[in-house]
């Protein structure tokens, strides 16, 4: 995963201070601390993991503001929502590049990885048109088992 170039991150935190005072919001310390959060946590994380993180940089952060910040780190693109189909929901830093992206998600661990997919972007745009249609959304997403020990659940199943 490609970290941010520092021109990057405050191209990121203009943006999203930008888009917070569009909603009538202030750039609070704890929201502030929630976006550098955001794009710190490498991978997928969980809502509670940017809980975690967001505490160890500002001990003030709630539950609560983790929870009304999500919504604007999302519009301000800072970082995208991936939804694997679990109960909960997932972020990803958004990296800065446009192309698709595709998840290959273990159905036995917590294992998900990002993996980009131009093709998918191209072939979206070529079935829809056969069929007078025009793209508006699409994802990929391929159900795996990791092939390693290192797949925890794997692991365990064995004898
Ligand atoms: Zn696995």
């Amino acid at each position: 995963m490609p970290k941010p170039t520092a021109s990057e991150s405050s191209e990121q935190s203009g943006a999203f201070r930008a888009f917070i005072a569009q909603k009538g919001l202030r750039a609070t310390r704890q929201r502030m601390a929630v976006f550098e959060a955001a794009r710190t946590v490498s991978g997928h994380y969980t809502a509670e993991d940017l809980l975690k993180k967001a505490r160890s940089l500002d001990r003030s952060v709630s539950r609560a503001t983790i929870y009304r910040a999500i919504p604007l780190l999302i519009g301000s693109s800072v970082i995208r929502e991936v939804d694997v189909g679990r109960d909960q929901k997932y972020y990803l830093a958004e990296a800065g590049g446009a192309n698709f992206r595709a998840q290959l998600i273990c159905e036995s661990c917590e294992t998900i990885v990002e993996v980009d997919a131009p093709f998918m972007e191209w072939y979206g745009k070529a079935v829809a048109a056969k069929h007078g249609m025009r793209p508006i959304s699409q994802k990929l997403q391929v159900t795996a088992a990791c092939l390693n020990d290192r797949c925890p659940r794997r692991g365990a199943a064995r004898p």
